[in-house]
């Protein structure tokens, strides 16, 4: 057996779990398809839930101001260049963590160093994919494939974090339904330029089928300047399902800029910026159909794997690190042993499944959708639209949802405690 544990990806999900499994006393191994780690996507957030097990990892707020910058507020601006809702976030919002908008890219990169430095080289095999596995007596058969061809290793647990095109579920779920894509278009990328609002916020300017996404995901430099995050995204009609090849395909500007000619406003000329951008690239918005378990005897699934969601509520990668964590906190009880698994299983399946639904309603800009319907996106003020009370209940009942509600989340006992290890 080579270790206890094999994870399947090193992505953000993966790399989590490794270093939350080495915190208890685990021994693990990640396996990742990819030869290099190199620092690929553009911005995430980190939700404070998320913030707070990266913290409990000695990952604190010098490494992630390398990577990031801490959100201030989260806002919601229609078409009309008139504000739908607006509210601070994460510490200015009295949570006891911050959140943190990132450079996926460089947080992934922060989260390898750190697993290389703390388990070692070995603990990440490069260039190698998993490509199945099969329960045994002991543990798991898992197969690999990689530079010394088709190889097999023994663990006693398999974690797939492998991604939306997980392999391991699909072989757990041999007849769950393709990919699922509810007709949004993506365009993403960077931008040096002047922050918005409170120089740290993430702004929805739009409407619920075409609006634009920003915030920073940098400190402003001496010029006031900071790397800007954007997310154009348009919602098309898609009874031929897509059509394009790649999730996450390199485009010119010019392929989609003219749908954003109206968005100017005197704080803020979105064509000029998209201009100015230093990349784009195409995402379909794209999710899985919730499956009914993410555990097979001695194989879990994780992260994207598990759950791959509309990134609407801005918390994909946050929910996979909270897995992790779980998973952890479920070791540490159960030893890492099938029993854990499903206890990890029982505590998340069935309300992430619900989040991944929900954020198919469009999550948090499920408020457009309300403003659409009640006034078609025209409005002066907001409170004869949608009352201040009900959007403020709106927003309260999404991060209940996500796990992000404030008040329970500050006097939650850590999901690991302290020095705690497997026996
Ligand atoms: C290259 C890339 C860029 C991204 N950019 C963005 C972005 O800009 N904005 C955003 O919101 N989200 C982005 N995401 C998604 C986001 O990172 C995830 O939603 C979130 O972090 C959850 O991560 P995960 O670890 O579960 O999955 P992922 O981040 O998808 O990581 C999965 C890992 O598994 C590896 N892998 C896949 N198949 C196998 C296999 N068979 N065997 C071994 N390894 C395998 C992959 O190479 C990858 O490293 C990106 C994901 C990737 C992979």
């Amino acid at each position: 057996m080579t270790a206890p544990v094999i994870i399947a990806g090193g992505g953000i999900g993966g790399l989590s779990l490794a270093l939350t499994l080495d915190q208890i006393g685990v021994p693990c191994r990640v396996i990742e398809a990819s030869r290099e780690m190199r620092p690929l996507g553009v911005g995430i957030n980190i939700q404070p839930n998320a913030v707070r097990e990266l913290f409990d990892l000695d990952i604190r707020s010098d490494d992630l101001d390398r990577v990031g910058v801490q959100a201030r507020e989260w806002a919601l601006v229609g078409l009309n260049g008139n504000e739908v809702y607006a509210e601070p976030r994460g510490l200015e919002a009295g949570y006891k963590w911050p959140q943190y908008a990132v450079h996926r890219g460089e947080l992934h990169m922060l989260l390898y160093r750190k697993v290389i430095e703390r388990l070692g080289a070995d603990a990440v095999k490069l260039g190698t994919k998993v490509t199945g596995y099969a329960p045994t007596d002991v543990g798991v058969r898992v197969d690999l494939s990689g530079p010394d061809g088709e190889t097999e290793e023994t663990a006693r647990l398999l974690i797939g974090a492998d991604g939306i095109h997980s392999v391991v579920r699909a072989k757990m779920h041999p007849d769950q339904p393709p990919i699922h894509w509810g007709g949004a278009v993506m365009w993403r990328g960077t931008v040096r330029a002047k922050p918005l609002r409170t120089g740290s916020s993430f702004v929805g300017l739009g409407t619920h089928r075409h609006r634009m996404v920003i915030y920073p995901i940098s400190s402003p430099d001496d010029d006031g300047l900071a790397l800007i995050n954007w997310i154009a995204e348009v919602t098309m009609e898609n009874s031929e399902g897509w059509q394009q090849e790649g999730w996450f395909r390199p485009v010119d500007i010019s392929e989609f800029i003219h749908q954003f000619d109206d968005f100017r406003y005197d704080w803020l000329d979105v064509p000029q910026m998209l201009t100015n951008a230093d990349c784009a690239y195409e995402n379909p918005m794209i999710d899985r159909d919730p499956v009914q378990t993410w555990v097979e005897g001695p194989v879990a699934l994780m992260g994207d794997a598990a759950h791959a969601m509309y990134p609407t509520g801005s918390n994909g990668a946050s929910q996979a690190i909270i897995d992790a964590r779980i998973l952890g906190a479920k070791m540490l009880e159960y030893g890492p042993t099938p029993k854990a698994l499903a206890a990890y299983d029982a505590a998340l399946c069935k309300p992430v499944s619900e989040l991944v639904l929900r954020n198919r309603g469009a999550g948090p800009f499920g408020l457009l959708n309300l403003l659409d319907e009640r006034c078609g996106g025209v409005f002066d003020d907001i409170d004869q639209v949608i009352p201040t009370d009900e959007r403020r209940d709106f927003m309260a009942k999404y991060k209940t949802a996500a796990g992000f509600a404030m008040d329970e989340l500050n006097k939650a006992a850590p999901t690991i405690p302290p020095g705690a290890t497997v026996a």
